[in-house]
């Protein structure tokens, strides 16, 4: 395994070269380092390379090491990406800078009544399930575009834009390609998807984001 910033120079220049490829503007994705499960030691490893784009699928664990390291380094930003508790909406809303996995009514409306007391309004990515798998968190296929609906025009959150988890078998730039369908009929800006394994088939796709845990920071033991 190679250090964390040989590991990251390596996922920037793939997705630079991914990004040439498909004939996209240089800089138009942007790498979230996911460290989930990760120590803080890793994390201050990827800032001091210059990352300062970090996502966590846990919000307990995020508080855990991203508050202490905000002051030294203040351009840094957390994206929460796992599947959100409805009674950890408010902590969610303190801690993200977005939030990737907003994917139930119950849960647009825990995030809108956080909103609202807390004051703090960390944009929101819609998580589509686009395989339509039943185990899998994520709005189905077919309800994404009433559950858009409800989101902005009802609740008036700031939903920015899309993310989706493909299914493990099978070629994933379909689904990368029908969200970002969605995406583009819906105006929305932000496409998270592709991880260590798809993400150069993403940003083929149009990714905005791609969310690298395990080729960055190792394999991990669980998560
Ligand atoms: C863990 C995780 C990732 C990163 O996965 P890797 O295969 O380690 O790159 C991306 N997105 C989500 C939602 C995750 O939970």
């Amino acid at each position: 395994m190679s250090s964390i910033p040989d590991a990251l120079a390596t996922i920037l220049d793939r997705i630079a070269q991914a990004t040439a490829r498909a004939n996209r503007p240089a800089g138009s994705v942007s790498l979230v380092a996911v460290s989930k499960t990760n120590p803080a030691e890793a994390v201050v490893e990827a800032l001091a390379a210059g990352q300062l784009l970090f996502g966590e699928n846990r919000v307990q664990e995020a508080a855990g090491k991203f508050p202490a390291l905000r002051g030294a380094y203040p351009g840094m930003r957390l994206h929460i990406i796992g599947g959100l508790q409805t009674n950890k909406a408010e902590d969610a809303v303190l801690i993200a800078d977005v939030i990737e996995s907003l994917d139930r009514p119950k849960l647009a409306q825990a995030i809108a009544a956080a909103m609202t007391r807390t004051g703090r309004r960390p944009n929101l990515l819609i998580q589509v399930n686009v395989g339509d798998e039943p185990q899998k968190a994520g709005v189905p296929r077919a309800e994404a575009d009433a559950f858009l609906r409800l989101a902005r025009e009802e609740l008036g959150l700031p939903v920015t834009g899309l993310m989706c988890i493909p299914p493990v078998e099978g070629d994933p730039r379909p689904h990368f390609a029908w969200l970002a369908a969605l995406a583009a009929r819906h105006a929305l800006p932000v496409l998270s998807m592709g991880m260590s394994g798809d993400f150069e088939a993403a940003i083929a796709e149009g990714a905005t984001h791609v969310r690298v845990g395990s080729a960055i920071f190792g394999a991990r033991d669980y998560g």
